[in-house]
């Protein structure tokens, strides 16, 4: 155990705040815990881990406050009354919270003279600590550096700037991108029910299919951030049009709506006169709402 690791005090013990005492007390560093409904420290009791009665008492304790609570509302209502006690500390917010929430919550940690780190956890509890787990952080450097050490411990650790709403977006936006590639899988198990694939076989399929085709998105990333969607070698939206798979599905007897979108961004381009550009240009459906 190391005796110099800096004294922390986390606040919420659901289960990401579990994982993350848990990643702390494995690295050395004193705790003190609070949480809401009493009783949720009891498995993690032991050396160098203190149980705050109050959430005041939990924050006078140390200078450094990591806060992982259910949402943004939450974290208001357990920080606000405790602003005196918190002026001149630091707050680590690792909530997940929308961007201008987070913004909304470094203005008024400003405010009250705290110092107000935001973070995005990019993980499951059961991945923290572990390879595979990466947290982004935004809001103030100085912290950010101050305590690189320590939040290493959780995760891969990435600044994105002083915009304390960057950590958010970027988490919601790679949220965004797992959960359309999630729901067009979903799509694929239900088109194949019907011929008796169970969903296990066809995630061993897909698993490995859509891992490589992880790999074009450096090329669309290129053509984007170039602005040219004619540049040779391109999939073009004419040969990209899904109207075989969204025609198969209803054949299945299944709902369209996951392909339909991905249709419609392609024909809105089309119907723009750009079906031979590349596939690419479809997030200028997506950015013209
Ligand atoms: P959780 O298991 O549901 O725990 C929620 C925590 O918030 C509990 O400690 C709960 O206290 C506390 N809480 C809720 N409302 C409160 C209030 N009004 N005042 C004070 N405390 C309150 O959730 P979790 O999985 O630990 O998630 C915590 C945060 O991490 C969330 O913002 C979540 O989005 C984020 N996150 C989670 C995951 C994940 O996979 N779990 C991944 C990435 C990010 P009680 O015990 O008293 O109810």
């Amino acid at each position: 155990m190391t005796t110099n690791a800096t004294p922390v005090t986390l606040l919420g013990l659901g289960a990401m705040g579990s994982a993350l005492a848990t990643a702390l007390l494995k690295a050395g560093h004193p705790v003190t815990l609070w949480n809401r409904t009493p009783g949720k420290a009891d498995h993690l009791a032991g050396p160098g881990v203190t149980v705050a009665g109050t959430p005041d008492d939990a924050v006078r304790a140390n200078d450094l406050i990591i806060v992982c609570l259910l949402d943004h509302a939450s974290v208001h209502q357990t920080l606000d009354p405790l602003a005196r006690e918190l002026a001149g500390r630091t707050v680590i917010n690792l909530t997940t919270t929308s961007p201008a929430q987070a913004r909304e919550l470094a203005a008024w940690a400003a405010d009250a003279q705290i110092t107000y780190l935001d973070g995005g956890i990019m993980a499951v509890p059961g991945m923290i600590g572990q390879p595979g787990a990466s947290i982004l952080y935004s809001g103030d450097a100085g912290a950010f550096e101050q305590h690189r050490a320590l939040l290493e411990q959780w995760g891969a650790s990435r600044y994105l700037g002083a915009d304390a709403g960057l950590a958010s977006l970027y988490d919601l936006a790679l949220l965004a991108g797992m959960y359309v590639m999630f729901a067009g899988f979903m799509h694929g198990v239900a088109m194949v029910a019907p011929a008796g694939v169970p969903a296990r076989d066809f995630a061993a399929m897909a698993s490995p299919w859509l891992a490589a085709m992880a790999g074009e998105l450096d090329g669309f990333a290129t053509v984007i951030d170039g602005g040219d969607y004619t540049v040779a070698g391109q999939q073009s939206l004419d040969f990209s049009d899904l109207g075989d798979i969204v025609a198969a599905s209803a054949e299945q007897g299944i709902s369209t709506e996951v392909v339909d979108m991905v249709q419609r961004l392609i024909r809105r381009q089309i119907d723009a006169g750009h079906g031979s550009e590349g596939f690419a240009r479809i997030v200028e459906s997506i950015r013209a709402a």
